[in-house]
């Protein structure tokens, strides 16, 4: 690892474009559970069962508990190194784009100010009639369901849920930063779920360098230019350290 290391090193000091595709794994890595299969059991429902339209429509109370739970947890957890790496390099790098699957806000509270959310920000809410969409970081909720201060529909969590399309605008930018980047650092995430497991390959054949950091091979693995088997919270630290230390090295 540490050769490989070092030439991902050599690389980053002459890269300008950066985007990194970030997803549950390194918020797994902070205590969050990925809220599916097992660990997205609550009472006796399943993630796949609360996180749809229908079920809102259904029983909009049901659904924003699961949220208020879920938005408990999350709060309780902070961001880990990979994180703080990520937060830092928008400043290192003239061009440096993040897309993250997450909906935790982890990015965010580790510094992130540009984030592209694929899936949505669980503390963030949406009118059902009005689609404004305002920040709530209120644990536990003081009303369940809430309602829009401006008009009293109900609100609903700002998030992509099962059967419903990605925002175009955001997946729109995360495609033109994938195929204009240099290199392109996929963290924590199978690659698998479409339609942001297309990014890697559109980055890819743009000619960028893809460095994937998970812990697991996945079916990016092979493709990869670089593939790091580790956690982010491990590999992220010692890459940017490494090019610190080159870049000082560069100014002496
Ligand atoms: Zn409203």
């Amino acid at each position: 690892m540490n050769e490989d290391i070092d030439s991902l090193v050599h690389l980053l000091k002459s890269t300008r474009r950066v985007a990194v595709l970030t997803g549950a794994g390194i918020s797994a890595e902070s205590g969050v559970p990925t809220f599916r299969g097992k660990d997205g059991l609550w009472r006796r429902y399943r993630a796949e069962g609360l996180a749809t339209p229908s079920a809102f429509h259904q029983n909009p109370k049901l659904v924003w508990e699961w949220y208020d739970w879920r938005r408990g947890l999350i709060a309780s957890k902070e961001p880990n190194p990979g994180h703080k790496v990520i937060a830092s390099w928008e400043n290192i790098f003239p061009s440096f784009h993040l897309i993250t699957q997450n909906v935790d806000g982890l990015h965010q509270k580790a510094g992130s100010k540009n984030v592209l959310e694929l899936h949505g920000n669980i503390w963030k809410v949406r009118c059902t009639e009005e689609g404004s969409v305002s920040e709530n970081y209120q644990t536990p909720l003081n009303e369940i369901p809430p309602r829009c201060p401006d008009c009293g529909a109900l609100l609903r969590p700002h998030i992509v849920w099962f059967g419903e399309a990605l925002p175009s605008s955001v997946l729109q930018k995360s495609l033109l930063f994938s195929s204009s980047c240099e290199v392109m650092f996929v963290v924590g995430t199978s690659a698998v779920v479409q339609p942001a497991a297309t990014l890697p390959y559109s980055a890819s054949e743009a000619g960028a360098k893809i460095v994937e950091i998970n812990p697991a091979a996945t079916p990016l693995s092979t493709y990869a230019d670089f593939s790091f088997r580790g956690k982010a919270g491990e590999v992220l630290p010692l890459v940017d350290e490494r090019l610190r230390t080159a870049s000082e090295e560069r100014k002496d």
